[in-house]
């Protein structure tokens, strides 16, 4: 049976190229608050990143195996929903990220 494209994967985001920015994105928004996965898609789709929750989800669990972020289920009423905080080790990434970050962006928009 061929692979069904999902709706939202959007064939002009190539994932492979931008999945440290929306591993760095997630990061930053897990360090200000907790997060949850529709939320944080959304989020990401607000920038441009229209990603399906099965892109999304490994780039949450390669977060919580470096031990960047933490997973916890979180009871709402009748609906059950994981919850992702970073941790301290990810706030020290995301920190290190940032210096890099900005160093990268006023090289890539030099002269402009
Ligand atoms: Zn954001």
């Amino acid at each position: 049976m061929p692979k069904t494209k999902t709706d939202y994967d959007d064939p002009a985001v190539d994932r492979d190229l931008y999945s440290g920015l929306m591993r760095l994105h997630i990061l930053h928004h897990a360090a200000e608050g907790p997060i949850f996965g529709l939320g944080m898609l959304e989020e990401l789709a607000r920038h441009g990143y229209r990603i399906s929750p099965g892109t999304l989800y490994p780039l949450l669990h390669r977060l919580e195996k470096k031990r960047y972020i933490t997973a916890k289920l979180q009871r709402d009423g009748k609906s059950r929903r994981t919850v992702y905080r970073a941790t301290p080790l990810g706030r020290k990434a995301l920190a290190a990220a940032k210096i890099k970050v900005r160093e990268f962006i006023a090289e890539l928009f030099e002269g402009e």
